[in-house]
């Protein structure tokens, strides 16, 4: 092995001789990609109709190119491209291990990255934009759209430039990072200006089983549990440093060492948009605040002027913002099916989803949220999201039973 990054890790043969090696957390490499070599079933992935956006870029010639290249914290091109190499369904096939990742393996993120967030172009000529006041939100939900939904959340992902992103870091990096979130919850919760934000961590190490999934049940808490994030290296070390901090009303949370070190969100059980977004500007506010107070840097999310927020997997790159609504359209369902639903979701630049999250089973309800967050202010992004609404209700309110 020619990297330090690679050594001592898991393979896919050592995991198959080996039950105590959960392929749902364990970041297990591809046998070839342990050896710094072409993974040879990239060429099979390649032939199929639909492969992941890595497998569209990646070519021998570029791998043999970057084989030998390390980023500043010492991210590899083998552990770059694992969950692709290992899961052919993965839509994105790729993960950063810090920001001088997105320079040195250029070659292959940006091509994912234009491809990914659709009409954003990193020739020089655009910027990452931000702007979350809701204010700026010109169109408005229908009555039809307002009848069928269930729930809205807005979360941004962000990630703290003090540490590499947790792809790449380390059991002390994922503690530290949750014992300074906590200590920041606490004086935050006392504050005079943001007590109405204010509320409990809980950890992962501490809760219970049932407290768990509980949370997760009532679709406050992540799950861990997924192969394709586990071979990106996200899950190492689970449960530890993991949390989430709840506000007491719950419209407020915080998701700590999921993937990202943080993911900030705002939820409530109505169609308040508006206020949905209001409550999560403020409250990115606040953890920027204490963030800014504790460390003492000007900038302490990790960022740059073209990519916005780095965020380890490039779909989440610039607003990190994934505004999303649960939206009732059994007549929908029932009559064109969810991956229609999904086609015309995504040719109004949105996504649908199961309700329980990505990959999740859909009845009844489905998940609609923006598709891009690159290059498009928060408020454009939500806007994208809230004519796909109405879209849908429009179509379900019009069906016969
Ligand atoms: P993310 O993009 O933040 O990773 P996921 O798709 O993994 O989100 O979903 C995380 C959790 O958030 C899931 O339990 C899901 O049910 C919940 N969730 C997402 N959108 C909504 C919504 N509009 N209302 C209620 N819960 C939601
Ligand atoms: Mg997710």
């Amino acid at each position: 092995m020619e990297s330090s990054e690679l050594a001592g890790t898991v393979t896919q043969s050592m995991a198959k001789e080996d039950a105590s090696i959960d392929p749902y957390f364990h970041l297990i490499l591809n046998d070839d990609l342990a050896e710094n070599n072409w993974p040879k079933v990239l060429d099979e992935y390649k032939k199929q109709p639909k492969h992941s956006l890595m497998a569209q870029t990646m070519s021998k010639a570029l791998f043999d190119k970057l084989k030998n290249v390390q980023s500043s914290s010492g991210w590899t091109i083998a552990r770059a491209i694992n969950t692709g190499v290992c899961y052919p369904d993965s839509f994105v096939g790729c993960h950063a291990g810090d920001l001088d990742s997105y320079k040195v393996f250029k070659d292959l993120f940006y091509p994912v990255i234009e491809k990914y967030h659709v009409g954003y172009k990193l020739d020089g000529s655009m910027k990452h934009v931000t702007s979350m006041d809701p204010e700026h939100i010109k169109v408005d939900l229908t009555d039809e759209a307002k009848s069928i939904i269930v729930s809205t959340r807005i979360r941004c992902a962000r990630n703290l430039a003090m540490f590499p992103l947790n792809t790449s870091g380390s059991l002390k990096t994922r503690m530290e990072i949750s014992d300074s979130m906590e200590a920041i919850f606490k004086e935050m919760s006392s504050s005079d200006e943001y007590k109405d934000l204010g509320g409990t961590f809980f950890r992962h190490t501490t809760m219970t089983k049932e407290e768990e999934q509980k949370l997760i049940d009532d679709h406050f808490l992540f799950k861990g549990k997924d192969k394709m994030q586990a071979a990106s290296g996200y899950h190492r070390f689970w449960p530890h440093g993991r949390g989430i901090f709840c506000s007491n009303d719950k419209k407020f949370l915080l998701w700590i060492n999921e993937g990202d070190h943080l993911r900030i969100i705002s939820m409530e059980q109505s169609g308040d948009i508006k206020g949905v977004l209001r409550r999560l500007h403020r409250g990115a506010v606040a953890i920027e605040h204490y963030l800014k107070k504790k460390y003492d840097v000007k900038d302490v999310f990790m960022s740059d002027p073209i990519l916005g927020m780095i965020t380890c997997c490039p779909s989440n790159l610039g607003t990190g913002l994934r505004a999303s609504v649960h939206c009732r359209v059994p007549k929908l369902i029932k009559k064109i099916g969810f991956q229609k639903i999904d086609e015309l979701a995504r040719s109004m630049k949105c996504q649908a989803r199961g309700t329980m999250g990505e990959h999740s089973e859909v009845t009844d309800t489905v998940d609609v949220s923006n598709w891009r967050r690159l290059g498009f202010p928060e408020h454009e992004l939500v806007q994208d999201m809230i004519k796909c609404i109405n879209k849908f209700a429009e179509m379900e309110c019009s069906m016969e039973d």
